[in-house]
C-alpha cells in the first residue's frame, strides 16, 4: 500500500483495508433485515457523550485542553436535501491514528463477544443478536451507505478524515482545519433512499427522546444545516433528580444506556448515601442474562462518577459474584483529579463498596420477602454467580445463604431457601444433605437418594458448576453442616422409618456373609463394601469413602485435568433387595457364579453413577455366563 502521510495538506486519501473482523460486522450490518435500525443514533450518541466525558475527566488536569468552549455538547443536524444526518460533538476527538484504530478493527471485548456468538448463527439469527448486544459505530451502515468521519484531538493542530462504503475498504486522510471541527468529532450519515425518515426533525426528537434522554450531556438539534440550533435534550443526570419525578420509563430507557442491555431491569436501586461519604447510586439487575455474565475477566460492572464527571468503568466496586448488576455510583467526595489507580487505594472507595455491596444484598432480600415469583427469577438467571461468593466473600456468607434457593428432592421443582430446609428436618436430623450432579432429572433418580426419599428427607439438587466448591468449604447453615448423599455413611438409621420398614441393622445373617464375600472378591477395587440404609429400590451404589472428597467434585476436577488420586469409592448394598437376597442364598461352592454377580454388582453400581464398567471385556464375558445359566 502507498504511504500517502505526506507533509503535502492536499495528500491523497489512503485506501485501507477493514481488520476481516469488521469487514464481517459490516457485511452483516449492511445487508441486515434487522427491523429496529432505529439503534444507530443511540450509538452515535452515546459515543459522542462517552466523548464528551472523557474530555471532562481529561480537562481536570489540562484545563487548556477544555480552552473556552467547557460545555459539552452534542449537535444533530438534518440535511434533507443532501439526505444527510449529522453528529457532532465536542469531545476528545480523534488523531489520525486514532481514527483508523478505533473505526478499522475490533478491540472492544463486547463487539468481539458479539462476533463470536455471530460465528455460530445464521444470518437471520446475526440480524437479532444486533439488537441485543447493540454494536456501536458500526450500525450506522444499517441507514447510511456512506459515513464520514472528521475529527481533531482535544489540542491538537491537525485533523483527519474518514470515509467508508462499509464494503471492505474506508479511505483516511488529513483534513485542513476549517473543515472540522474545532475540537471533537462529525459523523456525517448519507443516508440511505429508504432511510430519508432520519433527515425529519419530529423522527430524530422522538428517537433522542426515547432512546438518549438520559445521557449526561446536552443535545442540541439543527433542522437545516443553517437553522439556530434547538435544546433537545438537557443532559441532567437521572441519578440526579428525586426518585419521586422518575417514572418507569425513564428509569428502563436509562438502564438499557448504562447497562447496554435491551430488556427491562428486574430490580431497579437509586438511592443516595449520605453521613460520613456522600454518594449516589443508580443500579439495576437485569431481567436476563447479560452475554459477558461469564467473560473470563468477571469484573464488575458499577460505573465510577465524581460528581457527574465519568472516572472509570473498572473501579471494582462491586464483588465478582455481583457483577450482573449494572449502573453507576457518583461519589461527593472522592476528589476529582485522582488517577483511576490512585482510586483503587482510596479508604473513600473501600467505604463505597461495602455500602454498596451491603445494599445490593439486602434490596435481593427485601425483594425476595415481598415478592417471591420475581426473586426466583433474579435467582435462576443470577444464582450460579451468586453462589461465587459463598467462597468467594466470607463475610457475607449468612447473608448469600440466606438468598440462596434450591430445587430438592422434595420440592416439585419449586424454590426453597435454607430456612424452610431447616424448618423442615426430620427428627434426629442433624445435617442439611446435598447431591451434585450436573443433571437435574437424573440427580433426581439416583439411587444414593433412595433411602432419604423413604424417610421423607429432603436433599438439596445441586447443578451448578460453582456447587461442588462452595459446599465443600465446610459452610453451615444455623449449625447444620452440609452433607453430601454420596459421602460417607449415611447416618440415616438413627432417622426413623415410616412403620413396618425394616433397617439395614436387621438384615438375615446370610445377607451379612455375602457382603463379606463381594468385599473379598473387589479387593482394592473399592475402599469398602457395607450394607446400606441408603437404599430402597436399588441393589447397590456407590459413595464416597468416609472422610473421601465428594464424588461430583473429584469428576469434576478430573474433567479439568486434575485427576484425584487415592480416593476409591464406597460400594454399598441394599440387604432387603430381592437380588441381593436370592445372592446370598447361592451354593457357595459354586466359586464362579458367586465372583460374577460380586464384580456385576459393582459395574451396575459404576453404570448407574454415569460411569462404564471397569473392565468391558471381563464385564460382558461375565454377563453373557449369567445369561446363559439364566437361560439354560
Ligand atoms: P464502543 O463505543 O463500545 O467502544 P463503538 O463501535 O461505538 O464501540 O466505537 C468504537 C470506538 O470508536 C470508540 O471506543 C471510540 O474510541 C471511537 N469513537 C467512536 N465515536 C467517537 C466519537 N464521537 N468521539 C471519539 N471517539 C469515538
Ligand atoms: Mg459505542
Amino acid at each position: 500500500m502507498n504511504n500517502t502521510m505526506t507533509t503535502l495538506t492536499e495528500a491523497a486519501p489512503e485506501t485501507r483495508m477493514f481488520e476481516a473482523d469488521v469487514a464481517r460486522l459490516l457485511h452483516l450490518m449492511v445487508h441486515s433485515v434487522y427491523s429496529d435500525k432505529e439503534i444507530f443514533l443511540r450509538e452515535l450518541i452515546s459515543n459522542a457523550a462517552d466523548a464528551c466525558e472523557k474530555l471532562r475527566y481529561e480537562g481536570i488536569s489540562h484545563p487548556e485542553l477544555l480552552g473556552d468552549d467547557a460545555q459539552p455538547r452534542i449537535t444533530l443536524v438534518l440535511d434533507r436535501d443532501a439526505r444527510r444526518l449529522t453528529v457532532e460533538d465536542n469531545g476528545i476527538g480523534m488523531s489520525q491514528a486514532d481514527l483508523a484504530e478505533a473505526l478499522g478493527t475490533i478491540a472492544r471485548s463486547g463487539t468481539r463477544a458479539f462476533m463470536e456468538r455471530i460465528a455460530q448463527a445464521k444470518e437471520a439469527e446475526g440480524a437479532q443478536l444486533i439488537g441485543q448486544f447493540g454494536i456501536g459505530f458500526y450500525s450506522a451502515f444499517m441507514v447510511a451507505d456512506r459515513v464520514e468521519v472528521v475529527s481533531r484531538r482535544a489540542g491538537d493542530g491537525e485533523a483527519a478524515i474518514w470515509s467508508s462504503d462499509g464494503e471492505g475498504t474506508y479511505t483516511i486522510a488529513p483534513v485542513d482545519l476549517d473543515q472540522a471541527p474545532a475540537r471533537g468529532t462529525r459523523v456525517t450519515l448519507h443516508l440511505k433512499e429508504d432511510a430519508a425518515t432520519y433527515t425529519e426533525d419530529y423522527t430524530i426528537e422522538r428517537m433522542v427522546k426515547a432512546q438518549s434522554g438520559h445521557v449526561p450531556v446536552a443535545i442540541f438539534l439543527r433542522e437545516k444545516p443553517d437553522a439556530e440550533p434547538r435544546l433537545i435534550g438537557d443532559g441532567t443526570a437521572l441519578w440526579t433528580r428525586p426518585k419521586a419525578d422518575i417514572t418507569a420509563e425513564e428509569y428502563k430507557d436509562f438502564y438499557r444506556t448504562v447497562a447496554g442491555q435491551f430488556d427491562e431491569p428486574a430490580l431497579t436501586l437509586h438511592y443516595r448515601a449520605e453521613g460520613l461519604h456522600e454518594y449516589s447510586v443508580l443500579a439495576f439487575v437485569p431481567e436476563s442474562k447479560p452475554f459477558d455474565l461469564f467473560d473470563p475477566d468477571r469484573s464488575g460492572r458499577l460505573k465510577l462518577y465524581v460528581r457527574r464527571v465519568f472516572i472509570t468503568d473498572e473501579a471494582g466496586i462491586l464483588p465478582r459474584y455481583l457483577r450482573f448488576v449494572r449502573g453507576l455510583v457518583d461519589s461527593a467526595d472522592l476528589p476529582l483529579n485522582v488517577s483511576r489507580e490512585m482510586i483503587q487505594e482510596s479508604p473513600l472507595l473501600a467505604a463505597i463498596q461495602k455500602g454498596v455491596t451491603n445494599r445490593v444484598l439486602s434490596e435481593l432480600d427485601k425483594l425476595a420477602a415481598n415478592d417471591a415469583g420475581a426473586y426466583d427469577k433474579i435467582w435462576d438467571n443470577f444464582g450460579a454467580v451468586l453462589k461465587e461468593g459463598l467462597y468467594e466473600d466470607y463475610t457475607r456468607r449468612e447473608t448469600l445463604l440466606g438468598l440462596a434457593r434450591f430445587t430438592t428432592s422434595t420440592s416439585d421443582g419449586k424454590r426453597r431457601s435454607l430456612k424452610d430446609y431447616v424448618a423442615s428436618l426430620k427428627e434426629n436430623q442433624t445435617a442439611i444433605y446435598y447431591a451434585t450432579g450436573l443433571d437435574l432429572d437424573r440427580l433426581a433418580s439416583s439411587p444414593q437418594l433412595e433411602g432419604f426419599r423413604a424417610r421423607g428427607i429432603e436433599v438439596l439438587l445441586l447443578t451448578d458448576q460453582v456447587d461442588s466448591f462452595w459446599v465443600t468449604s465446610g459452610l453451615d447453615f444455623e449449625g447444620k453442616p452440609f452433607k453430601s448423599v454420596t459421602q460417607g455413611a449415611a447416618d440415616l438409621d438413627l432417622i426413623p422409618l415410616p412403620d413396618g420398614q425394616a433397617k439395614a441393622a436387621d438384615a438375615p445373617e446370610e445377607v451379612g456373609r455375602f457382603i463379606a464375600f463381594v468385599k473379598t472378591t473387589l479387593g482394592e477395587a473399592v475402599s469398602d463394601v457395607r450394607s446400606s440404609d441408603r437404599l430402597t429400590e436399588s441393589a447397590v451404589c456407590l459413595v464416597a469413602a468416609d472422610h473421601g472428597m465428594d464424588r461430583q467434585l473429584e469428576k469434576l476436577l478430573a474433567g479439568a485435568g486434575r485427576p484425584t488420586v487415592g480416593s476409591k469409592p464406597v460400594l454399598e448394598i441394599n440387604p432387603r433387595h430381592a437380588l441381593i437376597e436370592a445372592l446370598s442364598r447361592l451354593d457357595e461352592a459354586d466359586q464362579t457364579l458367586r465372583e460374577d454377580a460380586a464384580r456385576l454388582l459393582f459395574d451396575e453400581a459404576r453404570i448407574a453413577d454415569g460411569e462404564v464398567p471397569e473392565d468391558a471385556r471381563g464385564f460382558s464375558a461375565r454377563l453373557g455366563r449369567l445369561l446363559t445359566r439364566a437361560l439354560g
